[in-house]
């Protein structure tokens, strides 16, 4: 795949080949892992000591479906080094539409166990554990520590706050993705810092005991899950990359509302709420 662009007046131009930067050379990465990232590596955003940060990361993705499994593609195309699949839930006819890691033959399987059989045939290379469980408030401290960002694409709130909360307690920035239709909504967040608001800034507390609408509900396009579940990586990867490259700009509160239909995408800040029962006391 490749952009468009204007053709020089001199007709067809080749470019000349492009050296990668210092660093890949002072990088312990093998031969054969530079020229898996090549195309990662001459990106000056990236370069190699970028991809040496991905490779030293570990980023715990709550939720195998429609969000995750996108998200895990292209988290372990990035060569993230180690990666945690949480979801207690198992592969049913339903979710081919929109959750294409899985195979019809894979029905009435665990999701976390077959999208991490995935990742080992895909990149043999990185560390993937699997945790068939439902994540909540009682095991969310022991689930997520240790996770440089955690990617929630989980379809409920009560997940979701259980995974926020716990990502503030622990001092882990939160990635968070959502849709419904053909509407996504995808930010970070680090409400452990004093000046950034957590996922419950943005959400308030109603959602602590009721799950709202789900995808069964409401219906979701699954190409759109797509476009999220990717998004939602590349965002990921911001967190990883802060201090490492110039991609490295987690944004952190700024939440892209992505409309499908239209198509459109729209930023909005979250601004720290200093009465959020979670981080508001951490505000200065
Ligand atoms: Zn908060």
């Amino acid at each position: 795949m490749a952009l468009a662009r204007r053709r020089s007046a001199g007709g067809k131009k080749r470019c000349p080949p492009r050296k990668p930067a210092f660093s890949v050379y002072c990088s312990p990465m093998t031969p054969d892992r530079l020229d898996r990232f090549a195309r990662h590596i001459v990106l000056p955003e990236v370069g190699g000591a970028g991809q040496v940060r991905l490779a030293g990361a570990h980023v715990v993705l709550v939720g195998m479906g429609g969000i995750g499994n996108p998200a895990l593609q292209y988290l372990a195309g990035a060569g993230i080094g180690a990666l945690t699949l949480i979801d207690d839930d198992v592969i049913e006819a339903s979710n081919l539409q929109r959750q294409t890691l899985f195979m019809p033959a894979d029905m009435g399987r665990a999701k976390a166990h077959v999208a991490a059989e995935w990742a080992a045939r895909f990149d043999p290379v990185l560390k993937v554990v699997p945790q068939v469980v439902r994540i909540g408030a009682d095991n969310a401290n022991g689930l997520l520590t240790g996770a440089d960002v955690v990617l929630d694409g989980s379809d409920n709130f009560a997940t979701r706050l259980a995974v926020a909360d716990a990502c503030v307690r622990l001092g882990v920035p939160l990635t968070s993705a959502a849709l419904g239709r053909f509407q996504g909504q995808v930010a970070n967040f680090a409400g452990h810092l004093p000046d950034e608001a957590c996922y419950r800034c943005f959400v308030g507390d109603a959602f602590d005991a009721t799950d709202c609408d789900t995808c069964a509900d409401l219906g979701v396009l699954g190409a759109m899950v797509g476009m999220v579940g990717a998004f939602a990586a590349m965002q990921a990867l911001r967190v990883v990359l802060a201090g490492a490259s110039t991609l490295g700009d987690p944004q952190w509160g700024r939440l892209q509302l992505i409309d499908g239909l239209a198509p459109s995408m729209r930023a909005l800040r979250i601004a720290k709420d200093p009465a959020c029962r979670t981080c508001g006391g951490l505000s200065q």
